[in-house]
């Protein structure tokens, strides 16, 4: 089937419309209608190929919500009508240790992101949700639980899950110290889930400018990093620094504040980091790790978590046609916290 799509067709062309084709659908697939698309950062660096991966056309997008429209011959889950979603990967090889334990972002023959990727059974390449209907195998399709705004799920389902999936193996609960570095459309989550987790959240931030913000996000306090007196201070008095800046960074200044036995995240930032020292890791046994998104069945704990406890990212709602205005502006980080694309503004007219 034929639908219509937003891609890049090189890494250095704006975004524009494109027809997506969509696969019949196999027995265990759910085809679906976009309504809403989150913008990640992800989408930007694959359009520009600033990871030096990417394929084109390149169609992003994969904080996706929708509604199901058909379903295949075998599927249970899911029936015409249900409000969905669809986040980073939409296959793993299924039988490995790691999707066996529900870790399929960890598969060991590599998940299959929703866009960029490879479909494991034709090879033909994955096309995201800048798209007006999407098709995905049922195990790879997440319920919106009722209660939960649609409108506002998209980045749960990329930005949510980078930074709950780290929570939860590093035990985050009450009265668990955590400290959020940085405060874009993942710093903004990982605040509001650990505050939802019953943590204390501190903000970390390098200007006092972000203490209004940290505060109406539900954390606890902002600890400014230039301050020299206040870092001492706050020396070995967090259990989990969740990092999410996105760019190459120096962690050093961070590590004292971990108490022994502490542990620093990183979910921003892919590649080389800034010479650190070792000594604080030797004498704390503080350590250094990374998370990638989170499992299936852990997106979906997290869906019915926020719908729960009404814990919501802060959108801001965007036309297809303003998405390259969208990834100049993230650039900036001149967003709050999160775009999303109103696939409603995806008409026909926008193909022809
Ligand atoms: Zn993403
Ligand atoms: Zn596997």
């Amino acid at each position: 089937m034929k639908t219509i799509g937003y891609a890049a067709l090189s890494a250095t062309t704006p975004l524009a419309p494109f027809t997506v084709e969509r696969r019949e659908l196999r027995p265990n697939d759910v085809a679906m209608e976009v309504l809403y698309c989150g913008v990640c950062h992800s989408d930007l660096h694959t359009a520009r190929n600033d990871w030096g991966w990417s394929t084109y056309p390149s169609v992003p997008g994969h904080e996706i919500v929708g509604r199901v429209t058909a379903v295949g011959s075998e599927v249970k889950r899911y029936k015409v009508g249900d409000s969905v979603a669809v986040g980073c990967m939409v296959d793993s090889c299924q039988r490995c240790d790691q999707c066996q334990k529900g870790d399929e972002q960890l598969c060991r023959q590599g998940n299959t992101q929703t866009y960029n990727g490879k479909d494991r059974i034709t090879g033909e390449p994955t096309f995201g949700g800048y798209s007006k209907h999407l098709v995905a195998r049922e195990e790879f399709v997440l319920r919106v639980p009722e209660g939960l705004d649609p409108a506002r799920t998209g980045p749960l389902l990329c930005a949510g899950i980078t930074t709950y999936s780290p929570l939860r193996h590093w035990k985050v609960g009450p009265g668990t110290r955590v400290g959020v570095l940085g405060l874009g459309g993942l710093g903004h989550m990982a605040v509001k889930l650990a505050v939802g987790l019953g943590a204390d959240v501190t903000v970390l931030s390098r200007t006092p400018d972000k203490q209004a913000d940290a505060l109406a996000l539900g954390a606890h306090r902002l600890l400014v990093s230039s301050d020299k007196d206040a870092m001492k201070k706050a020396k070995g008095s967090f259990d989990v620094i969740i990092d999410t800046v996105p760019v190459k960074h120096d962690v050093t200044p961070y590590m004292p504040l971990l108490d022994i036995d502490g542990t620093l995240v990183i979910v921003g930032q892919l590649g080389p980091l800034a010479e650190t020292s070792s000594m604080p890791l030797v004498s704390g046994r503080r350590r250094i790790t990374g998370s990638l998104i989170g499992g299936i069945a852990e997106t979906q704990e997290l869906l019915d978590f926020c719908a729960a406890r009404n814990i919501l990212p802060d959108c801001e709602m965007i036309r297809m046609d303003q998405i390259n205005e969208a990834f100049e502006r993230m650039e900036k980080s001149d967003v709050r916290y999160r775009f999303v694309i109103d696939m409603a503004s995806l008409s026909q007219a926008n193909a022809d």
